[in-house]
């Protein structure tokens, strides 16, 4: 259905053509017709599917000469950029409407502004919660007049805390309002919101998730311990992109990859919640206006940020929550555009990680080689083939050829020796690196195994689900990949399989069991320290999880059959390959 077909004033249809928005999206066609009726509203759809306009236009369009100087609405969102955002865009659906007059109240900007702003006869304010709290008790924003109360990413402004605030303004709005709520989870807490300050809500579910992200191209590559920094350098260099985005877990995080990144010449800039308020508006706005090519940011920073062209999004750290994942890769693709996603991964508990994310999100993560040197050559050269076939000579650049021709230079020389200057420094930049070590073993040979021996034992009282426990912990393998474990008096020896030996010893050492320092070691099956019976892992009371997977894997069964799990696997990777 097309925005044309709604029963929007001539005014922001405009607006909105001028926007170059025709089809509306799933969330707008359900929800602007109850909205513009009045209807309470709880809508749940994915980011990048349009809710800004599914509220924000009807708003606009709800205002009248009767609003004039009162604020008719009010819309809560999580941060000061999503404030910042809703109402940009607010004030572009606005564009030919006079009447309505837009504000935004975040934190961490002039309170004096806001106010003069509002004292101006704002009728539509958006705000973050704290802040449009300090303007009520204030009296500088007066709730009386309002029709309307928007709350955006309802759920990630409970997360943030502001559950109170938002009661308190709900509680402070005329009774004889209209309440609308979009959040992308629906936790109880908010049901409970919806229960208390709605009436009668309409809910709007749309299942878009794998929509969004099936316009993703998502691929992951393997990088060494500490080597994440310089796998993305490779990745910025060979790809290139034009708008990109690198997410990071921690604040310190972005401000050392950033930094680094700058170092080596990208033009990189982070944003996260330590910086000002100035600050990251400046940030925002370089990197919307492709000043800033790559914008390195932490989750609740980047949370919803809408920039339009972003190559790609590069996840330098996992994100530590499935559904960030969706946001972070939604950054690119937005609004039905293809993008592509990478993931560095270090170590396999990472690994592990990331095929949890695949299987929460329902789609494929393929894993990419890092590009190698002579790639990256063989790409820069293709860049210089593409930008050299679009750039203009200036005319008076032609005498300089003529005087080198005069010189025994001729074109096709001095062309060279220009392309291998830009060439060279591009080479130059490429940092040297290691390919690292896979990290699945070739299952060909995990049939065989060998023996682990932990120092300590029995005496410590140590049970079989601590040493599984830590070495799950240790190297990220599931526990299935770890065989009989016999613990004797003073130490314990744990089946493993033969091609993973080396790295379970090196992901284990040091490891601590039950609050000890313990070593692993190769068993080499000498008894001498063997004392008294060994406890067989197999006789251990049902009541211990971790343990029974283990009995059930390996109880009676063959040996051959104990690794079961490894071989279907191996199965289906030469599947693949042929
Ligand atoms: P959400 O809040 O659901 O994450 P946004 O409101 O930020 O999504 O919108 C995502 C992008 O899609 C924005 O750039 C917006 O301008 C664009 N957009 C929204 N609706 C449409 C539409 N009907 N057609 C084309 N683009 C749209
Ligand atoms: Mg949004």
């Amino acid at each position: 259905m097309q925005f044309r077909e709604l029963n929007l004033s001539q005014d922001i249809l405009t607006a909105v053509d001028e926007l170059g928005f025709t089809e509306m999206t799933e969330i707008q066609e359900k929800s602007i017709p109850l909205m513009l009726e009045g209807r309470d509203l709880v809508g749940r759809s994915n980011t990048g599917t349009g809710k800004t306009a599914a509220f924000g236009l009807p708003a606009v369009e709800s205002i009248t000469e009767a609003d004039r100087d009162k604020v008719a609405v009010l819309i809560l969102c999580p941060t000061r950029e999503l404030a910042l955002q809703a109402y940009e865009e607010i004030r572009k659906f606005a564009k030919y409407k006079r009447i309505v007059k837009p504000c935004a109240v975040y934190g961490g900007a002039s309170m004096e502004k806001q106010i003069f702003q509002l004292k101006r006869g704002a009728n539509i304010v958006i705000g973050t919660p704290g802040r449009i709290m300090d303007h009520m008790r204030r009296r500088t924003l007066k709730l009386a007049s309002l029709r309307c109360v928007i709350l955006d990413e309802a759920d990630e402004m409970l997360n943030m805390g502001f559950r109170e605030d938002i009661e308190t303004i709900l509680s402070e709005a005329p009774a004889e309002r209209q309440t609308v709520l979009f959040s992308a989870t629906m936790p109880a807490a908010i049901m409970a919101i919806t229960e208390n300050y709605q009436r009668d809500p309409v809910h709007i579910k749309i299942k878009s998730a794998q929509k969004t992200v099936e316009l993703i191209e998502q691929y992951y590559f393997e990088v060494a311990m500490g080597r994440k920094t310089d796998a993305l350098r490779l990745l910025l260099t060979a790809y290139a992109p034009s708008s990109s985005m690198v997410f990071c877990n921690t604040r310190a995080m972005v401000d050392q990859l950033t930094e680094e990144l700058q170092k080596y010449g990208f033009r990189a800039a982070g944003l996260h919640g330590d910086m000002k308020q100035a600050q990251r508006t400046q940030v925002m706005n370089s990197f919307k206006n492709k000043a800033t090519d790559i914008l390195v940011a932490t989750d609740v920073a980047a949370r919803g940020i809408d920039v339009s062209g972003i190559d790609c999004v590069f996840n330098y750290d996992l994100p530590q929550d499935n559904e960030y994942y969706i946001h972070r890769i939604g950054r690119t693709g937005r609004a039905g555009r293809a993008g592509t996603a990478y993931t560095l991964i270090s170590g396999r508990r990472q690994l592990h990680e990331l095929r949890d994310i695949a299987k929460y999100i329902n789609a494929e993560i393929t894993e990419l080689p890092l590009p190698d040197r002579d790639g990256i050559i063989a790409a820069r050269k293709e860049a210089c083939v593409r930008d050299i076939a679009a750039m203009e000579a200036v005319h008076s650049a032609y005498d300089v050829i003529d005087r080198l021709a005069a010189a025994g230079i001729d074109c096709r020389e001095a062309a060279a020796r220009l392309i291998s200057r830009t060439l060279q420094a591009d080479i130059d930049s490429i940092p040297e690196f290691e390919k690292p070590r896979p990290l699945r073993s070739r299952r060909g040979s995990s049939a065989n195994t060998v023996k682990v021996d932990i120092n300590i034992g029995r005496n410590r009282r140590i049970a079989p689900n601590f040493i599984l426990g830590a070495l799950v912990d240790a190297t990220g393998m599931s526990g299935k990949d770890f065989g009989k474990i016999d613990i004797f008096d003073d130490h314990t020896t744990v089946e493993i399989p033969a091609a993973e030996s080396d790295y379970i010893i090196e992901s284990t050492n040091p490891m601590k069991i039950n609050g000890q320092q313990v070593t692993v070691k190769l068993w080499d099956g000498s008894s001498s320290r063997k004392t008294g019976k060994a406890f067989q892992s197999r006789q251990r009371p049902a009541d211990k999880p971790s343990f029974d997977r283990k009995k059930k894997a390996y109880g009676s069964r063959a040996r051959s059959e104990v690794f079961s799990d490894y071989i279907p696997d191996r199965k289906k990777r030469t599947k693949k390959r042929h």
